[in-house]
């Protein structure tokens, strides 16, 4: 028996981002659930937060949480509860839904015993992606969580995920991803791992982000010989344009609107990814079978 000279796994992992990615920013969408006007809060509430130096995802869990303690009336607190029904009501972009299985079935029809794992790590608000329709076809999703009181009102922000953490999880699917997800996990995701032990290889990973905030999970995909694909929602193509010029090591497979229905150009790029891959495994598998 001959080993195959690269070490591989029966698994593929596609690990996405949320905001604007799979669903239309949760911070603009939740505002406008409040009722207010998502330009006009951000300019009034945001936007100041931001030019007096916070962090992004500090200044976007505090405008909620500073929101919450000035209504006076409980029924408009939020709450876990309030957290839980905004997620349910979200609406995932065209074809989202159906896409899960698609790229599983493109997947068995060339290895038959390949698994598609998918993954969702988001710098946003984690809580809403888990209470949404699509959030049992994840493994596991990472993100920034809320504390909340013993009345169960948003307090403080718990736990954070910038954007050049984001690199960290794709380590850690590549490990392989416990049940019993700890901190620690995450924390010694870079202790070497033989590369024959990992649980899925870099270059069997595919990371589907928008915008720039997704160049640390690009640049480190490339780097890794994984696949990265950038998406942008419907109208902010212009947008890309303006911002995105990245080096030629931050550069996407390719770059599409967030539109995951049969057919459409970013399914194509995904079909493709995942078929390159499984024909990888095959030919390992040839290789290995001798
Ligand atoms: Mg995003």
């Amino acid at each position: 028996m001959v080993k195959a000279t690269h070490p591989t796994a029966e698994k593929i992992a596609v690990a996405f981002d949320f905001d604007d990615t799979l669903v239309p920013s949760t911070y603009d969408t939740f505002i406008e659930y409040l009722g207010m006007d998502a330009t006009e809060f951000r300019q009034q509430v945001y936007d100041p937060l931001k030019a007096d130096g916070w962090d992004p995802i500090s200044a976007r869990f505090y405008s909620f949480i500073n929101y919450s303690k000035s209504r006076s009336n409980s029924s408009e607190k939020i709450t876990r509860e309030t957290i839980r029904e905004f997620g349910q009501s979200l609406q995932p972009f065209a074809g989202v839904t159906d896409m899960f299985h698609r790229l599983q079935e493109t997947a068995t029809a060339i290895v038959p015993q390949v698994e598609v794992e998918f993954y969702l790590i988001t710098s946003g608000f984690v809580e809403m992606a888990r209470s949404c329709k699509i959030a049992d076809c994840f493994k596991a999703m990472w993100g920034p969580e809320f504390h909340y009181s013993e009345s169960g009102e948003i307090e403080f922000l718990k736990r954070s995920l910038d954007h050049p953490a984001k690199p960290r999880y794709l380590y850690y699917i590549s490990k392989g991803v416990r049940d019993d997800d700890s901190r620690d996990d995450i924390l010694f995701v870079y202790e070497d791992v033989p590369p024959a032990e990992l649980a899925i290889p870099l270059p069997q990973v595919i990371y589907v982000g928008d915008g720039d905030s997704d160049i640390p999970c690009f640049a480190m995909l490339n780097r890794e010989g994984g696949t990265a694909i950038g998406v942008y929602p419907e109208g902010s193509a212009q947008q890309w344009a303006d911002h995105y010029q990245p080096s030629q090591g931050e550069r996407v497979s390719n770059l599409a609107l967030a539109d995951y229905s049969a057919g459409s150009e970013l399914m194509k790029s995904l079909t493709l990814a995942v078929e390159g891959i499984c024909k990888k495994i095959q030919l390992q598998q040839l290789s290995t079978a001798k």
